[in-house]
């Protein structure tokens, strides 16, 4: 096919997989030789789903100026657009006669729109098409022998292993042909900068910018450095907070600037295999792709995840409202350091280690006992990796209202959790400076310890640093108290 204005072009919209690799909708596209358009629209208001908090935000930002210029070095552009997604994609196909459009699937309510724009632009004559570009399995692939979805991670898990082996990852086009009239997109687009997605007054993202690069080539070198470096220790070493242990690779797998096929065959390219067994390293890393994968799943069975329990009796618990214990969470000031050194890494860097990360969501809902779907909300504003999926439903899981949920009374002690997967101390010095001085032995509970040792750590309980916010044991009480009144 010669290319030229007189071929009509075909769309590729992309949404959350803002890469050129293993994108199956790319691929396609560029398969049938037609100029292709590449295009992304911002809808302000989130459509049928919420607003991106504005961590997102910031990496969404970052993540569409990586592709533009990826794209620009293949000798195209992103087309960028803002407005209703609908309403959008139909006027684009209009303006630039487009004659098929192609994107991956998503899972949430958005998939509402994508099926009635799929419908709308098919009577019109357009070729649409969707694959699979976010997941190992769809979630209409992976069901009991009912037919029904799994309510717990083993089973499921283990179902979705006995599929057929992950397909590998998928080349970038080798040919790249561009729709070469600037003009007609100028007609419609606007450009990143005036989508506005970046803070100012005041600028918060610092600490973002210094922890993070946000290009497809930065998530495929993490990839490769976490696989080279960290995944033999993974299964050992993941808990710790005080070790850059795992492979922080959430965001990209969130924006799609990593594919999790990527990641599968990544790991188990370096496994270590014996009798065809894969060592337990990577066996666990993988098995944690496959908690995103059955978490993609309760949120396409629950569209609602984000604000209603999947246990229902939940709805009757008795949560407190206590807008200066939120306050305080969210500050990193509860007086517990293991808990207010996350918060403040979650603030800092928009990133959270996962131990920490279950850990606060306990402290919020148990010690407490503020509904979790605050804790939820903040996460959702504050996390660069912020997922519909991922999120609420492992705020659940901590909650004990979600699917194959942690038992309620399972209450971590926040001390306890410092000592055994901090136990130098050294995670809770580095988020939280006015314990910098205080010795192992102490830093978890620096409330018990002699007044010699917070004198030589020049720490003032009350001042430099809070009290607990509420006592460990009483907390507890109130909290396996409330719980029971579900029972009732
Ligand atoms: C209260 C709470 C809220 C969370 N919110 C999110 C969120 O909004 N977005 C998000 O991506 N993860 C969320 N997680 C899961 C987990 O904490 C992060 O995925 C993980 O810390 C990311 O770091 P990593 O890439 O180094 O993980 P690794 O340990 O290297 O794991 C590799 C990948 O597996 C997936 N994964 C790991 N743990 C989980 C898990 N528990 N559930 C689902 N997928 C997992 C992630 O995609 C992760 O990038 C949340 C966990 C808790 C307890």
């Amino acid at each position: 096919m010669s290319i030229g204005s007189a071929v009509r072009p075909a769309l590729v919209w992309f949404r959350d997989d803002l890469r050129v690799t293993d994108h199956p909708a790319l691929a396609h596209a560029a398969g049938t030789g037609r100029p292709l358009v590449c295009a992304y629209v911002f809808d302000r208001s989130g459509g049928s789903t919420r607003p991106l908090g504005a961590a997102a935000r910031w990496w969404l930002d970052g993540a569409l100026r990586a592709l533009d210029a990826t794209l620009a070095k293949r000798g195209g552009r992103l087309v960028v657009l803002e407005g209703d997604e609908r309403d959008t994609i139909e006027r684009l196909v209009d303006t630039l006669g487009a004659v098929a459009v192609y994107w991956n699937r998503r899972y949430d309510v958005r998939r509402n729109t994508d099926a009635a724009l799929k419908r709308s632009l098919r009577e019109r004559g357009v070729t649409v098409e969707s694959f699979n570009g976010a997941l190992l399995n769809e979630p209409w692939d992976v069901l009991t022998a009912a037919g029904t979805p799994f309510q717990v991670f083993s089973a499921y898990w283990r179902a979705a292993r006995r599929r057929a082996a992950v397909p590998a990852p998928l080349a970038e086009p080798v040919e790249w042909h561009f729709h070469p009239s600037p003009a007609d997109i100028a007609r419609c687009a606007t450009d990143v900068d005036a989508l506005g997605l970046l803070p100012v007054a005041p600028d918060w993202a610092g600490g973002l910018r210094n922890t993070w690069r946000v290009s497809e080539a930065d998530a495929l070198a993490r990839l490769d450095a976490f696989v080279a470096d960290n995944l033999l220790g993974y299964g050992a070493d993941r808990d710790r907070p005080d070790h850059a242990a795992t492979s922080r690779v959430s965001p990209y797998l969130r924006f799609g600037q990593l594919s999790p096929r990527q990641v599968w065959h990544a790991a188990l390219a370096a496994a270590h295999t014996r009798g065809g067994t894969l060592d337990t390293n990577t066996d666990k890393f993988v098995a944690e792709l496959g908690w995103r994968e059955f978490n993609a799943s309760l949120l396409y069975h629950h569209p609602d995840l984000a604000v209603a329990n999947v246990r229902t009796r939940f709805e009757a618990m008795p949560w407190r409202d206590d807008p200066s214990g939120l306050a305080a969470w969210q500050r990193g000031e509860t007086g517990y350091p293991l808990v207010d050194a996350g918060m403040r890494e979650l603030w800092a860097t928009g990133w959270m280690h996962n131990r920490v990360r279950m850990v606060v969501a306990s402290f919020l809902i148990k010690h407490l006992l503020i509904d979790w779907r605050a804790g939820e909300a903040w996460f959702w504003d504050t996390l660069v990796d912020a997922d519909a999926a991922n999120n609420a439903a492992n705020w659940q899981w901590v909650a004990g209202c979600g699917a194959d949920a942690a038992p309620y009374f399972r209450i971590f002690n926040p001390v306890e959790q410092g000592r055994k997967f901090d136990p130098q101390g050294d995670y809770v010095r580095r988020w939280v400076p006015e314990l910098a001085a205080m010795p192992a032995a102490w830093i978890h509970e620096s409330w018990s310890a002699p007044d010699a040792v917070l004198r030589a750590a020049r720490l003032t309980l009350g001042d430099t640093y809070p009290y607990p916010i509420v006592e460990h044991g009483a907390a507890r009480r109130r909290a396996l108290d409330a719980f029971a009144t579900l029972k009732n």
